[in-house]
Order: structure tokens, then sequence, then C-alpha cells
């Protein structure tokens, strides 16, 4: 990260307000003051909690192994006033105003970090035992839930399914994980890659259900619509997240197709002196030629440092540009998995290990060059893979084949 101080004389923003304290939020506020930022700034959350970490919500919160994951800033220290428990009402930008639940906020800078909320499933709503897992208030709802060892169904084998599951069948319950599609992870992962995944459910004794559409759930069960009754003592639904942005309507500022808020190149908003960054915005990323919408930890980590750097930067400041390769890890089913890059425009997959095996690696390459790595159980894969990417290095597909052979040897 660039070190910067503000220079005496210049017109930097005197009050910086981040709307949501989240990973992101709490990022931005933290990096502006780290970068030299003297102004104030204001970090307003809906939730009553002190901000904390999600990632572990669905392996050691909800197991009872840790009993939080609040993160470890000193806000007071900092100079960062938090407003917890205050939701945001409304953007008036011709105002420079915030409205919140509290009354009005005015800013110089506004940052929009509200993240994301859980899809919610149609007509489960106020069903007794129906779960989602997205707060720490989820979470610990959750945990009880786990302890009683029910008949737990899930609903959705992506990310956040798989790893509940996994939490759920260490703690001994029966577990029934339904699925829309014809296996895990459709969206996100080509066929061949997710295949070997599907076996980890059984492995794990975990029963999937793919092809399988929920009609209906009940209290303590829920119809399939092929007429299939799974009995259930809790439903956890764990369908997606969509940007948590409908507190912006008639604000005018530009949203995308997924309800995001879209950003630039320097996550700037439509707006003037409106920034967004993490779960809630898209970025257009000049390394894969698309609009990204990042649902993961590591883009609420760094897209703060951004923005930090942008607020700060005046006359004879570049901008700096938001460009990352985008990273992510999941833990289920006993297996570290770890992704970096975007494989969409791909021409060439190179697999490193045989996948029946407890650690492989899928390389994705465009003309020669690696774009994207999954790899599981094989951090070093990672770690190197990131690297190569992030200098768009030419590999050669034989070397890189050879899972003995060390990633950065395997190049062109
Ligand atoms: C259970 C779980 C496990 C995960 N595990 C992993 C993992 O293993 N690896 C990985 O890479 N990623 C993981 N993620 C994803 C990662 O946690 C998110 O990408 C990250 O939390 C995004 O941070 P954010 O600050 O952008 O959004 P959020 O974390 O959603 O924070 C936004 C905050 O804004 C608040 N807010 C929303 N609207 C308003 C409003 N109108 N007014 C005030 N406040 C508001 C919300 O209450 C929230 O606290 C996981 C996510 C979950 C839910």
């Amino acid at each position: 990260m660039s070190e910067q101080t503000q220079e005496p004389g210049r017109s930097a923003p005197r009050r910086v307000v981040v709307a949501g304290a989240g990973m992101a939020g709490v990022q931005t506020a933290a990096a502006l003051r780290e970068q030299g930022f003297t102004g104030t700034v204001t970090l307003i959350g809906a939730e009553p909690h002190q901000p904390y970490d999600r990632p572990p919500l669905s392996k050691a919160v909800l197991l009872g192994k840790a009993e939080d994951s609040a993160l470890d800033v000193d806000f007071e220290e900092l100079g960062i006033e938090l407003r917890l428990g205050c939701e945001v009402l409304g953007l008036r930008p011709d105002d420079h105003e915030l409205d919140t639940e509290a009354g009005p906020v005015p800013y110089d800078v506004l940052v929009i970090a509200t993240g994301a909320e859980p899809v919610r499933l149609p007509g489960a709503e106020g069903v007794r035992g129906v779960h989602l897992l997205r707060t720490l208030d989820d979470a610990e709802r959750l945990r009880p839930v786990l302890a009683r060892q029910h008949d737990i169904v899930v609903v959705g084998a992506g990310w956040i399914g798989a790893e509940f599951a996994t939490a759920a069948r260490e703690a001994g319950c029966a577990v029934t994980v339904v699925e829309a599609a014809g296996r895990p992870l459709t969206e996100v992962l080509p066929a061949e890659v997710a295949a070997p995944m599907t076996a980890w459910y059984a492995e794990a004794g975990v029963a999937l259900r793919t092809h399988a559409r929920v009609e209906r759930v009940e209290e303590g069960a829920v119809v399939l619509d092929d007429g299939t009754r799974l009995p259930a003592g809790a439903v956890v639904v764990g369908i997606g997240a969509r940007p948590a942005t409908a507190w912006l309507a008639g604000s005018g500022i530009g949203l995308g197709t997924r309800g995001e808020v879209v950003a630039d190149h320097h996550l700037m908003t439509s707006l003037p002196d409106v920034y967004a960054v993490g779960d809630c915005a898209s970025f257009p990323s000049g390394r894969y030629g698309e609009r990204l919408l990042v649902h993961h930890w590591d883009n609420a980590l760094r897209g703060p440092r951004t923005v930090a750097v942008n607020i700060l930067g005046g006359p004879g400041h570049a901008p700096a540009v938001y460009d990352p390769v985008p990273y992510f890890w999941s833990e289920q089913f006993g297996r570290f998995v770890q992704y970096a890059g975007h494989h969409a425009d791909a021409d060439r997959t190179v697999w490193r290990g045989d996948p029946g095996e407890a650690a492989w690696s899928v390389c994705w390459l465009r003309e020669s060059r690696l774009v994207a790595l999954l790899a599981v159980g094989r951090p070093r894969d990672l770690a190197q893979g990131r690297r190569l990417i992030e200098a768009g290095t030419a590999m050669d597909a034989d070397l890189l084949a050879d899972p003995a052979r060390p990633l950065k040897s395997a190049t062109a």
C-alpha cells in the first residue's frame, strides 16, 4: 500500500462518512487513517454488534469453537466514530447528506459499503425453523440447532451450503442438501471441476439431491416439486446473496443489472464524491475485460485501500486503479479450497494431480498465460499461481501438468 499524507493547503475532504460497518467499511475507515487522513471518519452500521468478520460464521463460530469474530481494530485509538445499530435509509446527493434512523448525516465524501444480503426462499419467510446464514445473529441462532442434532435440510449447494453442511455433520446432524441444478456450484465452476466435489458430500455422509426444486417449506418439512417430503428439524437457506442497495432507491446512483452499485476503475460511483466498495459494488476489470461483482473477503480487504488513496489524492496525484486478481477460499468437507483469478475467457484447462485424491489443482490458461487457478489442499500452488496470474506469465502446459513440479518452474 502506498503511504500518503495530506499536503498542507490542499482542499482535502474534511468529513468522510462510510455506510456499512462490515469488512469493507471498517477497512476503508482504517486505511484512511493509515494513509494520514486527518478529517473526521464516521462509520455507520445497521447491526448492533462490534464490527466482525463473516468467514468464521460458517466455520468456528457456528461450531462454538470461537465465541465471535470481532475485528481487531481500535476505533477509538484511530479516531473513527462508530455509529452502530443505525440503519442508513437514503441518500440525497444534491445536499451531500445521508438519511439515517438517527437523522440526517452530512458528508464531504461518502463511501458505500453496505455489502450483500442473503436471497430468501419464496414462501419460507416466517416459517419456524427456517434459517439464513449471513450475520452473527444468524450464526448464534444456528448454534443450538446444531447442538440438538436435528435432521437438517440445506437448500443450495453453493459455498455457504457446503460449509454449513460440513459444520452440521461435524456436530452430528443428519444433513440433506437440495440443489435445483444438476451439481454443486453451477454458477461458479465448470461441470468437470465441480464433478469431483459432488463426491465429497457422500463421503461426508451428506445426502445431496440435485435437480431438486423446493415446492414449499412447512414447519418440520421441505416438500420438493416431485412430491418428496424431507423431514427437517431445521432448514438452512443458502441460495446466494445480492447487493444491499435498496436504500439507494431514488438517489439517482447508477445501479447494475444485479442490483449492485456500478463503480468505475477508481471505485467511484456515478455520483460526485461517492465511492462504493466490497460486496455491494461492481468494478470494470481491465485485467479480465469485464465488469466483476465479487462477493469474497479479499475484495473487501483490498478495495478499501484504493478508495482511501483516491479520497486522499488531489491535484498532482494520479488516482489509484482497482484491478485485482480476485481470490477466495472455502473450507468444506475437511478440504481447503482456494481460487485465484477469473476463468471465464480461458481457452485451456490443465489438471495437476488426480481429483479423486486429497490434493489437486486446476489451472486455466488463455493464450498460454495463467488466468485462474483452483487449488484443493495445495496452498503452495495457490500462492505461486496468484503471482503468476498477476504477472500474466506464459506457462508450459506439459510442465504444468506435473503436480510434483513447483508451479513457478512450469513457465514457458
Ligand atoms: C457465512 C459466511 C462465510 C463466508 N466465508 C468466506 C470465505 O471462507 N472466504 C471468502 O473469501 N469469503 C467468505 N465470505 C464472504 C465475505 O465474508 C464477504 O465477501 C465480506 O464480508 C464482504 O464484506 P462487505 O463489508 O462488503 O459486506 P458485509 O460483510 O455484508 O458488510 C456490510 C455491512 O453493512 C451493513 N448494512 C447493510 N445495509 C445497511 C444500511 N442501509 N445501513 C447501515 N448498514 C447497513 C450490514 O449490516 C453489514 O454489517 C463469507 C460470507 C459469509 C456470510
